[in-house]
């Protein structure tokens, strides 16, 4: 039997669930004043640009299932949304990587699909990042700066899920159960890797993909390795574009491998080369790390499906009449939005909290970088040479993993049991707001040109990637309610 530490007699102790306030005791006014920046840019980029071209291109998609959004590739790549989250020190925009949930929020209250496509892209690079490869990193940054300010936007996706394993390669304890087919196999010079991957989100628009397989399937958790591979490299192929109900503006893709060869540089992360024999269970960790922030963002993109819908259906009320008066007059009405609105509400608390866990945890969030480090002269600094040497080094690669791996366990456990949760809660109350907007409204619900219907078809997936929210469920009754009970079996 699996025995689980008993850490903490009271279930509900102080520290387990109020992470705000124990955020409270670093807060920094610097960090409040560029995340409401952060969330004005993006709220006048979603009303000017995004939101005359959301229900346009999904329309488009309905007439022709093959159809890629570049259109909104390119608007994301003019208004900087690709390099959002990258850091001015690196040439990126610089929008505070604390305030990812609140910045999300607003795009998907406009738009829950485009999220979709810059959510690939995020998940990319998040576990790219993860891998603390700098050389290759800053190669991909670079790109991604770059392709913005000439207007040949790069993208990246990152391949996990296979055609027999969703579920089994989202959670550490199913590894061992999984059914995998993709694998990668030692070369000279490098890796071959063989085998599908599926419903890879920004597939087909991508260039860069970072490829996540084991070398040895009946090893998985020992052996998974991280692969980058552009969307040209020979043994590389786009197989089927998936003709799913919703969010789609982002392409979930068919990755194809046979015999794809990596060279050296491009394996990113791997337990037998020096850094995986320093750090052995690197991988778990990146998974954790990766999933910690990902699932926290599912709950902040849920949120703002549930408060678009919602308002959309405040608008409704406003604008249409029952029994002679407003139907926001009536009482039966103002309850059912009070129901719409708290539920937003509730889950902005509960991603937020989530976001606190990664940021006390990971010890990440621009009140951790001085301001005077933060600007466009470092970032010319750093591009010279020997700042790149020392940036590249395995010395700083290293301080960078050992930082990782310096998380305790109970530390760990917060991280996942606050992402599930942000993501289970979110997702359910953006499913049920888009139930309350259709209910409130009526037939004018299911017209296309009202986007409630958008909104209804978008917010279902949210229930199922990053980890299905039943998975959520067991992850957070194994990481919370799971301490509490030794020896209890989950998986
Ligand atoms: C729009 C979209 C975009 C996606 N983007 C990406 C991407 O960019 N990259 C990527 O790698 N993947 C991506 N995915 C895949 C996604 O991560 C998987 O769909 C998800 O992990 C679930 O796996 P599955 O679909 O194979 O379901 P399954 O694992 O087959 O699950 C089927 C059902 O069984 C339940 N179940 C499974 N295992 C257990 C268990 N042990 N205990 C209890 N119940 C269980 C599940 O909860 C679910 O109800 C995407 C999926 C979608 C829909």
């Amino acid at each position: 039997m699996n025995q689980i530490d008993f850490e903490n007699e009271n279930l509900f102790a102080f520290d387990e669930g109020f992470f705000s306030m124990m955020y409270l005791a670093g807060f920094n006014k610097r960090l409040v004043r560029e995340a409401r920046k952060a969330v004005a840019v993006n709220r006048e980029f979603c009303l000017k640009h995004l939101k005359p071209l959301a229900l346009e291109v999904d329309r488009k998609y309905e007439q022709d299932p093959n159809y890629l959004p570049w259109e909104m590739v390119r608007l994301a790549a003019k208004h900087r949304r690709l390099s959002s989250y990258i850091p001015k020190y690196l040439g990126g925009c610089g929008e505070p990587m604390a305030m990812i949930g609140p910045v999300m929020e607003e795009q998907a209250a406009t738009d829950t699909a485009f999220v979709g496509l810059l959510g690939g892209h995020g998940l990319g690079l998040a576990a790219l990042m993860m891998t603390f490869n700098l050389k290759v990193v800053d190669q991909v940054i670079g790109e991604i700066v770059n392709g913005e300010k000439t207007m040949n936007p790069v993208m990246l996706s990152c391949a996990i899920t296979e055609p027999t394993a969703g579920s089994d390669v989202e959670e550490e304890e199913l590894y061992p159960k999984a059914r995998l087919m993709c694998s990668a196999k030692r070369v000279a010079g490098g890796a071959l890797l063989n085998g599908r991957k599926v419903f890879i989100s920004t597939g087909h628009v991508a260039k860069y993909h970072v490829v996540l397989m084991p070398f040895d399937q009946k090893r998985p958790l020992e052996t998974f390795a991280g692969f980058l591979v552009p969307s040209d490299a020979q043994g590389f192929a786009l197989g089927r574009m998936e003709h799913k109900m919703g969010q789609r503006a982002g392409p979930a893709s068919e990755l194809i491998f046979e015999d794809c060869f990596v060279p050296e540089e491009h394996i990113i992360m791997a337990i037998d080369d020096k850094f995986g024999r320093i750090f052995p269970g690197q991988y778990p960790r990146l998974l954790k790390g990766v999933l910690g922030i990902t699932r926290a963002a599912v709950g902040a993109w849920s949120t703002g499906t549930a408060r678009g819908v919602t308002e959309l259906a405040i608008d409704f009320a406003k604008t249409h009449k029952l029994k002679g008066k407003t139907m926001i007059s009536h009482q039966f009405v103002q309850a059912h939005l009070t129901n719409m609105v708290m539920n937003v509400l509730m889950a902005r608390a509960v991603y937020m909290e989530s976001y606190f866990s990664n940021m006390i945890n990971l010890k990440m969030g621009l009140d951790k970088i001085p301001a005077f480090l933060d600007n466009q002269l470092v970032a010319w600094l750093l591009s010279t040479k020997p700042y790149k040497k020392i940036l590249h080094s395995d010395f700083v690669r290293k301080l960078f993993l050992q930082n990782l791996s310096s998380a305790t366990k109970a530390q760990d456990r917060r991280v996942q049991y606050a992402a599930s949760m942000a993501k289970v809660v979110g997702s359910d109350m953006a499913m049920e707001n888009c139930h309350l907007a259709l209910e409130l409204c009526g037939e004018a619900g299911v017209r296309h040109d009202r986007g409630m219907e958008k909104f209804f078809r978008d917010a279902k997936l949210l229930q199922i990637f990053e980890g299905t929210n039943q998975l959520n469920r067991l992850n957070f009754f194994h990481n919370y309610v799971g301490r509490y009970v030794p020896g209890v079996e989950v998986y």
